[in-house]
């Protein structure tokens, strides 16, 4: 099945000035993807999504395009390692990563494509067909107080059928630490609740934040401290009670390693289109088992994200295993964003709080190309 072609598109919808938020450290005034598509000679097309800025991914993923066009699209792992090995003295973490992730889970998705089968399956089998998902939102309207529209924002999560949910903090201990008290209020004791800090705390400010919240059953504390600050991440761990989450921000299996021998988090949260995508998102698998560390991965992005992760998610390993084990979370982004779910011909959507695995072959979905077409940001 020799690759014809590669493709990548690039979406971008301005949002509304009501509907712009704020995470710690950044101001969403636009939504972007960058979407890879990988063609195969006698039709197969597969589809992949990179985490993070568009434009950049698409030109790293345009830069490898030419190393693997020609070559045999079954041939996953030396594809990998050929454009991770080309790009590794200034690409060990970031765009690379981003970008090859992408290149990674189209050449996936068109493997399940042209045999007929679901990427989970070529992985192995599924531990599950279906994952409970946590609503990722309350993120910080921009010039506005944001207390009342995060508990409004999560109630109606709850009342659509979500059991957990997670909100941003990072903007000021004090202030995250009412935010989150009137919201366990508001929720009451039987919904999970998670706390993302997207790294805008220090070490001193999380452990203040994660002991001011102790009696409020938080289910874990993200990114609390900016991702290059192993130690201080073992010292949050340390000496707050909180279970301490990350690793959106880790690429490849060496930063994987650095930060469980570290001992930097509770729960690892590898993004299956940043880390470097299917094959090497297997591999930390298998370390986080080893280590003996929970795994929740991170999603951020269209369909197509959603999809890879939740092949992902069907073959990591109940651990441990147990009559009714434990399952995993899939992170499902509830922020304003048309495109999310229209690049997919159908859309991925939870009932009453839980998604299915898709069964289709490769990552299970058809791309609606006139949503590509539409927020084209290259139109
Ligand atoms: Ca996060």
């Amino acid at each position: 099945m020799k690759i014809a072609a590669i493709r990548t598109h690039v979406l971008r919808h301005e949002l509304p000035e009501a509907e712009r938020f704020q995470s710690s450290f950044s101001t969403f005034r636009e939504r972007w993807a960058c979407l890879v598509e990988v063609e195969c000679a006698g039709g197969v097309t597969g589809w992949g999504e990179c985490l993070g800025p568009a434009l950049p991914n698409a030109a790293i993923v345009e830069a490898m395009a030419g190393r693997i066009i020609g070559r045999d699209a079954w041939d996953i792992e030396p594809i990998w390692l050929d454009l991770y090995n080309e790009f590794r003295d200034q690409g060990q973490r970031g765009l690379t990563m981003t970008a090859l992730s992408g290149v990674d889970i189209a050449l996936w998705d068109a493997a399940g494509k042209d045999l007929g089968a679901p990427v989970w399956r070529l992985l192995g089998g599924a531990h599950r067909m279906k994952v409970p998902a946590y609503a990722t939102g309350g993120f910080r309207p921009v010039g506005r107080d944001r207390i009342e529209p995060t508990v409004r924002e999560v109630t109606g999560y709850v009342s659509e059928g979500f059991r957990a949910a997670k909100i941003k903090i990072g903007y000021g201990a004090a202030e995250d630490a009412r935010a989150i008290r009137a919201l366990r209020e508001a929720v009451g004791p039987e919904i999970a609740l998670m706390v993302d800090a997207n790294h805008g705390y220090d070490a001193v400010e999380a452990v203040a934040l994660g002991r001011a919240v102790a009696d409020l059953d938080i289910g874990w504390f993200e990114e609390p401290v900016t991702p290059e600050h192993l130690r201080a991440y073992a010292e949050v761990r340390a000496r707050q009670p909180v279970p301490v989450a990350g690793g959106e921000t880790w690429h490849g299996r060496a930063a994987f390693a650095a930060a469980l021998e570290a001992g930097a988090v509770d729960i690892l949260q590898p993004d299956v289109c940043g880390c470097g995508g299917i094959t090497e998102m297997r591999k930390i698998f298998a370390m986080a088992e080893t280590a003996g560390v929970r795994v929740v991965p991170h999603v951020w992005g269209t369909g197509v994200a959603v999809a890879a992760a939740l092949q992902m998610l069907a073959t990591l390993p109940p651990s441990p295993p147990r009559h009714e084990p434990r399952p995993p979370l899939l992170e499902f982004d509830r922020t304003p964003n048309p495109f999310r779910m229209a690049v997919l011909a159908a859309p991925i959507e939870h009932e009453a709080g839980e998604v299915a695995v898709p069964e289709g072959p490769g990552l299970g979905f058809e791309i609606d190309r006139a949503t590509l077409e539409r927020f084209s940001a290259r139109r």
